[in-house]
């Protein structure tokens, strides 16, 4: 339980009518217009959207294996100043996550942080191989409580394979996140196939690639009654199999990152490889496609695929630089521009595609006690970011939490500011900063009992798994 209470002052919740929420216990305990509570302490919030915590259902956070792009310490206070208050670990960490053991020590590791809830994703194979299952009823019944399997990084390519990962996980309500790149299709692809990667003689990365995944998983999905999620959907085509899927009542859910609903393959003409991403970035009208699947809900959310390089693997030759963009810390700030500010989407669309619908996607949503992607109301929990969408500023990765630099807007004027971030009631980053976190300071005591409100809202118990 938390020690303090907070009383934020005519904060906008999804951009409504101001009001004020008094945070007392980990919760929301009252909302209107209140008076000075016993104790509390005040913030103006005046001109600041209050949302939901945000949650991230794909984020690389590097450790084990990688400590010197990211740790999860670092990674998480990169994810509480985006306004996250819970973050998907993806598995291809070295050794990758496809043991109870693993998925364990990375769940501890964001408990000891301290900065937002850490649910790790396990690996669909062993050693993300793509040859057997990993051990997906041991993950799930862990500690970690695993429900998001996925090989990221990798796609599953054998149907059977596929087959047998949303058999397996239906029996514990498991959802299988397919990263859709048909290897043989993009074997040395370095970029978007199409008009630019002609002109620059770069190897092309062609839509059909993700498409053809994307239409035979949902087949697989429908045909076993399982749940699919889709990462990072980037093309046009993409957005019309899941439509159709979607309207033949099939489990099949998706994402969308921030930097494929701003950016396109144009940029490559820098040949600055921290536009060199996987997806790659693709036409305006793609992302035009995007952007309505998003508002339209074709495309249930917003994940950042936050992807952190170290210097070496990035700041190198395009063609052997690393894939992938770091997003934790812009995410918000990126939608506003892409989806706010062009009318697509209000706050409370926000609210949901970067809150609401993540949280069910992850299973955060769980029985009994859910922690995320509650609305905000009396009894919720008070997870939540208070964001001033007046603000704007330049990107500046120097001054970026996350150990990695590999921002794509660095420089970029973006609108928005998160000033706020409450995790159970307590905050984690205010005034726009850090607060410190006890996390090495913390007693074995302190430390137990977080772990036990880390799990609060999960799926409950061990439970049978075959
Ligand atoms: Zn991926």
């Amino acid at each position: 339980m938390s020690e303090s209470a907070w009383l934020i002052k005519s904060a906008s919740p999804a951009g409504g009518p101001a009001t004020d929420l008094l945070l007392r216990d980990g919760q929301i305990a009252d909302m209107g217009a209140l008076g000075a509570a016993d104790g509390a302490r005040v913030i103006d919030a005046a001109g600041l959207i209050a949302l939901p915590g945000l949650v991230d259902l794909h984020t690389h956070l590097r450790e084990p294996g990688r400590e010197d792009a990211e740790t999860v310490e670092t990674g998480t206070a990169a994810a509480a100043l985006g306004g996250f208050t819970a973050v998907h670990a993806m598995a291809n960490t070295e050794p990758a996550a496809d043991t109870a053991g693993v998925v364990e020590q990375i769940w501890r590791l964001g408990v000891r942080a301290g900065y937002c809830d850490v649910r790790p994703v396990g690996a669909v194979t062993a050693g993300l191989a793509g040859s057997q299952l990993a051990e997906l009823g041991a993950m799930a019944d862990s500690r970690a409580r695993v429900r998001v399997y996925s090989d990221d990084g990798r796609c599953v390519s054998d149907a059977v394979l596929m087959r047998r990962a949303l058999e397996y996980v239906k029996a514990f309500d498991g959802v299988i996140a397919q990263h859709a790149q048909e290897p043989r299709l993009t074997d040395g692809a370095q970029m978007n196939e199409g008009e630019v990667s002609g002109r620059l003689g770069l190897t092309g990365w062609p839509a059909v690639a993700e498409e053809a995944i994307i239409a035979r998983d949902c087949l697989l999905a429908a045909h076993v009654d399982s749940a699919l999620h889709i990462c990072h959907v980037s093309t046009a085509g993409s957005v019309e199999i899941i439509r159709w899927a979607k309207s033949k009542g099939w489990r099949v859910t998706a994402e969308v990152t921030p930097h494929h609903l701003l950016l396109t393959d144009e940029l490559a003409e820098t040949y600055d490889p921290v536009y060199k991403v996987n997806p790659p970035l693709r036409t305006k009208a793609d992302v035009a496609a995007l952007r309505a699947a998003l508002a339209d809900g074709t495309i249930d959310c917003v994940a950042t695929d936050h992807a952190p390089h170290s210097v070496e693997d990035k700041e190198t030759e395009w063609q052997v630089a690393a894939f992938g963009m770091t997003g934790l810390e812009t995410a918000l700030r990126v939608v506003q521009a892409a989806m706010v500010d062009t009318g697509l989407l209000d706050w409370a669309g926000v609210a949901d595609r970067m809150s609401v619908r993540p949280a069910a996607i992850g299973r955060l949503t769980g029985q009994g006690a859910p922690l995320h992607g509650r609305p905000l109301q009396p009894g919720s929990p008070a997870n939540l970011v208070l964001y001033d969408p007046a603000a704007r500023s330049v990107v500046s990765p120097a001054a970026h939490a996350s150990r990695s630099r590999n921002t794509p807007f660095a420089r970029m004027e973006l609108p928005g500011s998160v000033q706020a971030t409450f995790l159970r009631g307590e905050p984690v980053v205010l005034g726009g900063k850090l607060v410190a976190s006890d996390g090495q300071a913390a007693s074995d005591s302190q430390l137990a009992a977080r772990e036990r409100q880390s799990q609060r809202g999960q799926p409950a118990g061990p439970e049978p798994v075959r």
